[in-house]
């Protein structure tokens, strides 16, 4: 059984989008089977493996409502043992239109089931809210990964984004765990970067990622030309990164 994370922080911008495409690119190459599912109506991880979310006729948003399967929606990337469910604006009906299914809250961990199997990891991007989108994301995952931006509100929302988890876990999923928590755009010169890395070592002890992404000009390039940085710029520092948190994620899971 493949493990599912979910890469989640109801904050906007932090990074999640980024982690989720890098972070599968680099598991794929590494050999493991790997799977992105876009939860995001922006559709930013779709484009950022080059998918022309205009072009995706049925996303996420059909599966979640039944009206096509998870095998129906898949696409193979590109890229070397890497899938993905795309997501388009559709989506964004979801939030409202999913209230009235029985089950609502495990629409997604239903829709996966057939899939889980063929892969080694399914890595989940959720959208910047704690609704039932997320929650469905939570529901459906073993564990979370929280990247945070190393600014001056870093911690902020971090007590509610916990108080979901928790009462999702109290209710519907008591395996979901943190898996890590990933500093992201980390920037070693300025002060300030190394007060939120010590806070956030503070609220999250023996939960921060070793590895740190570096803020990087590269790695913001890299969406526009719908590619993960790894195969967009090999060797450049958020790429080296990216394939570092992978063999750490890796490692914790072995
Ligand atoms: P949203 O909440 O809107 O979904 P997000 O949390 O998914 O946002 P991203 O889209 O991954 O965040 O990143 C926000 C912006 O910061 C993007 O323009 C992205 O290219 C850029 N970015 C992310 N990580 C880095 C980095 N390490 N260095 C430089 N730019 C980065
Ligand atoms: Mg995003």
């Amino acid at each position: 059984m493949g493990k599912i994370i979910a890469i989640a922080n109801q904050k906007g911008g932090v990074g999640k989008t980024t982690t989720t495409v890098n972070l599968s690119a680099a598991l794929g190459a590494k050999g493991k089977k790997a799977l992105l599912v876009d939860v995001d109506p922006q559709g930013n991880a779709t484009s950022g493996l080059g998918v022309d979310r205009r072009a995706v006729k049925s996303s996420v948003y059909d599966m979640l409502i039944g009206q096509a399967s998870a095998t129906d929606i898949l696409i193979h990337t590109e890229f070397e043992n890497l899938d993905l469910l795309p997501s388009n604006m559709d989506l964004a009906a979801a939030e409202l239109e999913l209230v009235d299914f029985e089950h609502r809250e495990a629409r997604l961990k239903a829709a996966l089931m057939p899939l889980r199997g063929q892969y080694d990891f399914v890595l989940i991007d959720c959208p910047p809210s704690l609704g039932l989108i997320t929650t469905n994301a939570l529901c459906t995952s073993d564990s979370l990964l929280v990247p945070i931006q190393c600014e001056y509100y870093a911690l902020e929302g971090l007590s509610q984004l916990m108080n979901s988890v928790r009462r999702v876990k109290r209710q519907y999923n008591d395996r979901l765990e943190v898996e890590g928590v990933l500093l992201t755009m980390y920037d070693g010169r300025l002060n300030l970067t190394q007060q939120v890395v010590e806070e956030v070592k503070r609220f999250f002890p023996r939960k921060v990622f070793r590895t740190v992404i570096p803020r990087g000009v590269r790695l913001s390039e890299a969406p526009s030309f719908g590619k993960p940085i790894l195969y967009f710029d090999r060797s450049c520092k958020g790429s080296i990164a990216y394939n570092d948190l992978a063999a750490e994620v890796i490692g914790a899971n072995r």
